[in-house]
This record gives structure tokens, C-alpha cells and sequence, in this order.
């Protein structure tokens, strides 16, 4: 134990060292294939050449400033973001849940500035996640996150996720200023929203002058096999707030928005020290060229693929310890009949294989989008072997 850490994680027993690639090795030298990506982070993988290159590049030239000053890379990394989605507004944050904040604010100013400031209710869904500032933990309102943080945030709701009516009637409720939600949940267990329903929220949304927020700062950034989760549907959010992938690994965060939305963001209405510093911008630009690039999203579906039909093998002939094969792209989740976290212990010790954990049983598979088929090949085989030893347990 380190002793003076706030104890608020589970740590793994792993005391890591350094990376390559889709390689992590410990401390005590022992390698391992890294299919935690720090949670869907390390998109490029570990000490990727062209990453460092471009921190340390800037690393010599400024760190930091200040958002009173023009900060260089900003215009250059917001102008890339928005040629390549539905946004035509960024602001930068350091964190995930930053941008999920910027979100919220975003969309209440947004109707405050249209003359509806009684238009403050905003829904999410159970099995989100949003990070944990207050806005976070009260937009996903996950019990085990807001318990004995104090009253619940006024003006926030949850609905259970594919309960369509209740979600009708928060479109149609008139003090409603947005619905919050992750196109494919992550953390909560590889769920997506069916592009139907994604489309028919777009709708309804526009029927009843709601806005959308996507959260996609899991399944964004390629990670599903388009740049944006929401573009496997066809439609886009209002609002949508990106980070983890988009720096490659270093902090950044985003929120993205149409002018329209981002209507009430004027001066003086958010703001942060951190956010946009030229180190992160340096960094994600150089993230965001080489992840947007046609190379590697073509990679990310040829390697979903690949492991999707490996994964349903071994389903079949595992069925005492995966019940269910389940995600987008190459944000998979194995739904097993052991515990997840019992077992992330066996893959990790028995065949040398992270793999995250989330809701619902899952252990998540979330390779670099860069990994090669040989790689995958290697992940398959030691999931299989940890299937092995997960029976072998198992029957005992
Ligand atoms: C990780 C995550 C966040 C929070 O990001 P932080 O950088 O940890 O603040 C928010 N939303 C989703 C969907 C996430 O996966």
C-alpha cells in the first residue's frame, strides 16, 4: 500500500514500467499484451514514436500560458475536430468529465440565452458513465457514484436505457434542456443504442426543442470503427463531449458543439486554466491526424471483425465462462459467468492478458486502434487460455 494515496481504486497488483505498443511490462520484467488501452486511451499504443516526438518537440518551446493569451495548436487542433464532424465550436478541457461539464453548461445557457431559462432538466440513462465531477456523477446518477455526495442536482434525471416511452416523455416535457447519453456505453457493458432509436432521438429532440449531448468520450475517436460513434446512425447530437483517445494518451478533453448550441457560451460564461495548453494541443493534434486517418479506422473494423468472430469461437466452445459477446468496433465486452474481476486477476496472471472490467459481469477487450492482426491473433489465444484456466477454477 501506498500510504498516503486517497484510497479510492482497486489497484491491480501490478506495479507497471514501461509500454510499447500493445506491450506493458511490470516492474519485475514480466510482459504483458495490454488490452486496457488505460481504459480506450492509448489509442496509438504505448511510447508511440510520432506522440512523443510531438511533446517533446513543444516541450522545449512553451507549456503553458494562459487562455487570456491566443494558445498555439487550439485554432489548429479545433479546425481538424470540426472538418471532420457535425461540430463548429470547441472548447478544450483537460478530463472526460470536464467536457461532459462544458456539456451541461452548454445546454442550459443555450436555452437560458433563447429566452427559456426554465428549460433546466436534463435526462440520462442508467449504466452511464460521465466522469465524476458533480454535473458527472448526477447526469449518469449512478447510485454507488453519488452515494453520500449530498442531494441529488436539481434538474437531473435518470431513465432506464431503452425505456422509449419515458424518454417521449422527457422530449415532451417543456422544462426539458437536453438528453445526455453515450451511443454505446462503456464502462456500463458495451451497450449501444440501435441507430434506430438513435435516429428517432434526433427527431423528437428537433420536435420538441431539446438538445442532444452524445458523450462519446469512450466510444469516439475511431474506437467503434467511424471517427464518431453517432455516424454508424447518420445523425449527429448538438453537443458532444469527447476526450480519453483524443490525446493519445496525454490530458485532454473536448467539448464540441454546432454554433447554434453554443449560442450562450460568451465571454466570461466557462473557462479553465489547464484546458487547450499547448502541450495537449500538440499532442492531440498529432493524435487526432493519425487516429482520424482512413489507415487506421480501416483497421479498427478489419481488427473488430477479426476478433468479434474469434471471441463468438470461443463463446461456443467456452459456454461455462462467456455468456455473451457484445460491443461495437473494438470496444468488445465478454459477459461472463464468472466474476469479471476475479477473472480480469486469471487473464492477467495465468496468460499475461489485460483486459478492463465494466457493468454487467463484462471484462472489456479495448486494444490500441493501431494493433496488428498478428497481435489480435496473440489476444485471442490468451483470452482462450484464460478461458482454460477459468474452467479448470471453475470446476474445482
Ligand atoms: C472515462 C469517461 C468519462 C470521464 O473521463 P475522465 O477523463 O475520467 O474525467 C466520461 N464519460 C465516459 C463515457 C467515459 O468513458
Amino acid at each position: 500500500m501506498s500510504g498516503h494515496l486517497m484510497g479510492v481504486y482497486n489497484r491491480a497488483p501490478l506495479e507497471v514500467d514501461r509500454g510499447q505498443g500493445v506491450r506493458l511490462w511490470a516492474k519485475d520484467g514480466t510482459e504483458y499484451l495490454d488490452c486496457v488501452s488505460g481504459i480506450s486511451t492509448n489509442a496509438l499504443g504505448h511510447a508511440n514514436p510520432k506522440l512523443a516526438e510531438a511533446l517533446k518537440a513543444q516541450a522545449d518551446k512553451l507549456w503553458h500560458v494562459s487562455n487570456i493569451f491566443k494558445i498555439p495548436g487550439q485554432d489548429e487542433l479545433a479546425d481538424a475536430l470540426c472538418a471532420k464532424s457535425f461540430a463548429e465550436v470547441v472548447f478544450f478541457a483537460n478530463s472526460g468529465t470536464e467536457a461532459v461539464e462544458c456539456a451541461l453548461k452548454t445546454a442550459r445557457k443555450y436555452h437560458h440565452a433563447n429566452g427559456q431559462p426554465e428549460r433546466i432538466d436534463i435526462y440520462g440513462f442508467d449504466g452511464s458513465f460521465h466522469g465524476r465531477t458533480y454535473g458527472g456523477i448526477n447526469a449518469a446518477a449512478n447510485p454507488s457514484y453519488t452515494e453520500g455526495f449530498g442531494p441529488p442536482m436539481q434538474g437531473f434525471h435518470q431513465l432506464k436505457w431503452g425505456d422509449k416511452e419515458a424518454l417521449k416523455a422527457a422530449f415532451e416535457n417543456p422544462t426539458t434542456a437536453a438528453v445526455i447519453l453515450e451511443p454505446v456505453q462503456g464502462e456500463g457493458g458495451c451497450r449501444a443504442t440501435s441507430e434506430e432509436d438513435l435516429r428517432w432521438m434526433r427527431e423528437t429532440a428537433d420536435a420538441n426543442g431539446v438538445l442532444i449531448i452524445f458523450d462519446e468520450v469512450q466510444c469516439g475517436m475511431g474506437r467503434t470503427g467511424k471517427l464518431w460513434a453517432h455516424e454508424w446512425a447518420g445523425m449527429a447530437p448538438d453537443i458532444m463531449a469527447v476526450a480519453k483517445a483524443l490525446g493519445g494518451g496525454f490530458p485532454i478533453g473536448a467539448c464540441l458543439a454546432t454554433a447554434e448550441a453554443a449560442k450562450g457560451m460568451t465571454v466570461g460564461a466557462h473557462g479553465s486554466t489547464f484546458g487547450g495548453n499547448p502541450l495537449a494541443m500538440a499532442v492531440g493534434k498529432a493524435a487526432f491526424d493519425e487516429i482520424s486517418s482512413d489507415a487506421v479506422i480501416a483497421n479498427v473494423n478489419e481488427i473488430a471483425g477479426y476478433l468479434k468472430q474469434q471471441l463468438h469461437g470461443l463463446q461456443e466452445r467456452f459456454p461455462d465462462v462467456i455468456v455473451e459477446v457484445r460491443g461495437k468496433g473494438l470496444l468488445l465486452g465478454l459477459k461472463l459467468v464468472p466474476n469479471n474481476r476475479e477473472f480480469m486477476g486469471w487473464a492477467r496472471d495465468e496468460a499475461k492478458l489485460l483486459v478492463a472490467g465494466g457493468g454487467d459481469n463484462l471484462v472489456r477487450i479495448l486494444p490500441p486502434l493501431n494493433i496488428t492482426l498478428d497481435e489480435a491473433r496473440e489476444a485471442v489465444e490468451r483470452v482462450e487460455k484464460a478461458c482454460e484456466f477459468a474452467r479448470t477454477k471453475l470446476a474445482a
